[in-house]
């Protein structure tokens, strides 16, 4: 076999050698690689994945966890709250677009309670009957629940039942900062149950490019220890290898906004399959979209207001903190700023958290706004009236600009303290191959690119614009599945 560093499809007359064969070749032992393994091998296929680095779970296995599932899991039953599909439907609609694909997502809602039961019964995914309600990215200790869109919250709450839909498989050592995380705790059953059924794994095989057979995909070339070996597929190929956060040239043309800012990715996530796809003629979807976190403790910020550069409030900060970061990067540029008294400072300090670290301290703190105001170079008298018009109101528990709910509105008082976020904000890319319900890889044309399937980050998934915690390894697992069960059809 040649050395073929090129991503251009390989012709099958080109192949000298195949090195290894099975009825379907997964890209990627991340979650959605896993899940199609599971998925394929459940279907009686013979299984093999190939993974770029020494071992499996990818992003997936450092990730907080979060499964975003609903409209009524055993889980969500056992915590005391009711779902539907049609109001997990309406929220993902609203919430994850514009221009979500409405197929997948009624496809997703529609079979998200069986999915947690394949996640819980049939691969052995660990989950805790407890609610964490306090603000944060994620429960501090081991509960299972917890809102991660903002369902409770303005714009939505007043118009779509809201429901706690991240689900976060049970820590080993109740905390969110150990060793093995939520994440793990989901791609440890994930990869067992794959062995269990057969699943073959080779280690550092770094898939370069699709074999064809016509218009057919018949398998993969990939380099490993310095040779290009070729893997034949007799099924179906699954792509599971992961977002495109970390090519920049990538980034630059799709999701300018990200460059310099890749975050809770790795960075094997080179965008390697959707330009492999690409190279065969594969549609694209919401390149542009991203997952944007932001760099500050939910206990804080919900407890003050946020800024932007100008002074001016931008959200409710009782919100899904990742609509937060979305806002500070998209509509301000990533310059904001927390406003917030030393008793409000000084209360969620002193509440858990599972991101102590993004606690930060004070960058000025003064006794009045007006030198605050002047101490951060605002322009005059700016912070000064959104303070005051925002006091005025919160005397009343009112939000009447962003209408954040009463429990967390105050009059921020002295002393007064601001905290210089600009630039704490980071994230992922949420676009990539156009893929069907069925997780077949559509061709420009529409019409699906005959044995090729993906799943996981290197898709469009669930997520169109907006963005929910808990829709990655959701729609990975998820899709990732129906990919090996549809790849294993063949
Ligand atoms: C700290 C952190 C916290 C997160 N928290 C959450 C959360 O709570 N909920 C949530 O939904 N998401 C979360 N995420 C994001 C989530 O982990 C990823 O979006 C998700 O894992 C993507 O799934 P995937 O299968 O596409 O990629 P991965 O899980 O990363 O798997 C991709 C695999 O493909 C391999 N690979 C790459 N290139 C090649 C190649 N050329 N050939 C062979 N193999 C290759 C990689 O090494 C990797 O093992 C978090 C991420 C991080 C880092």
């Amino acid at each position: 076999m040649p050395h073929t560093p090129s991503i251009r499809p390989v012709s099958i007359d080109d192949v000298e050698e195949w090195t290894d064969q099975a009825d379907v070749v997964i890209a990627g032992f991340g979650v959605a690689g896993a899940s199609a393994a599971v998925g394929a091998a459940q279907s009686g296929a013979d299984v093999l994945v190939l993974e770029r680095t020494g071992g499996w779970g990818g992003a997936a296995a450092m990730a907080g966890g979060f499964l975003y599932l609903g409209g009524g899991t055993p889980l969500q039953k056992a915590c005391g709250f009711d779902d539907t599909v049609e109001a997990m439907k309406a929220f993902m609609t609203q919430a994850l677009g514009p221009g979500v694909d409405t197929a997948k997502i009624d496809a997703y809602c529609e079979g998200s309670v069986a999915h947690y039961h394949w996640l819980a019964d049939e691969c052995g995914v660990p989950f805790k009957a407890s609610f964490w309600g306090e603000p944060g990215w994620e429960p501090p200790f081991d509960d299972g629940l917890q809102y991660t869109g903002g369902e409770n919250a303005a714009p939505f709450h007043d118009t779509i039942p809201p429901a706690p839909r991240g689900h976060v498989p049970q820590m080993s050592d109740k905390r969110a900062d150990a060793e093995r995380g939520g994440g793990y705790m989901l791609m440890q059953p994930l990869t067992d149950r794959a062995g269990e059924l057969g699943v073959r794994a080779a280690y550092d095989m770094r898939v370069q490019a699709l074999v064809v057979d016509g218009d057919r995909v018949v398998g993969v070339t990939a380099r490993q220890y310095g040779r290009t070996v070729a893997v034949r597929a007799h099924r179906g190929v699954v792509l599971a290898t992961g977002s495109f956060a970390y090519h920049p040239q990538m980034l630059e043309s799709h999701a300018p906004r990200l460059v310099g800012r890749p975050a809770a990715a790795i960075e094997e996530h080179d965008g390697r399959a959707i330009a492999m796809a690409q190279a065969l003629g594969a549609d694209l979807a919401h390149m542009d979209a991203a997952e944007v976190a932001y760099f500050c403790d939910p206990q804080l910020f919900i407890r003050g207001i946020l800024v932007d550069g100008r002074g001016q409030r931008f959200i409710n900060e009782d919100t899904y903190p990742g609509r937060v970061g979305q806002a500070a990067l998209y509509g301000c540029g990533g310059e904001t700023y927390l406003i917030i008294d030393q008793a409000s400072y000084e209360q969620g300090c002193s509440r858990p958290t599972a991101t102590p670290e993004l606690r930060h301290r004070p960058t000025w703190v003064c006794e009045s706004v007006a030198e605050l105001e002047g101490e951060m170079g605002l322009p005059d008298g700016a912070l000064q009236s959104t303070v005051d018009y925002y006091n005025r109101h919160a005397r009343n528990g009112t939000d009447p600009l962003f209408d954040k709910r009463p429990e967390w509105v105050a009059p921020i008082g002295s002393p007064v303290a601001a905290i210089d976020l600009r630039g704490m904000v980071g994230g992922f890319t949420l676009g990539g191959l156009r893929t069907s319900v069925d997780a077949e890889v559509l061709h420009v044309s529409g019409d699906p690119i005959p044995g090729l399937y993906a799943a996981g980050r290197c898709t469009s998934g669930v997520s169109a614009g907006g963005y929910a915690s808990g829709a990655s390894l959701g729609d990975g697992s998820f899709f990732g599945r129906r990919a090996g069960v549809y790849a294993a059809k063949g």
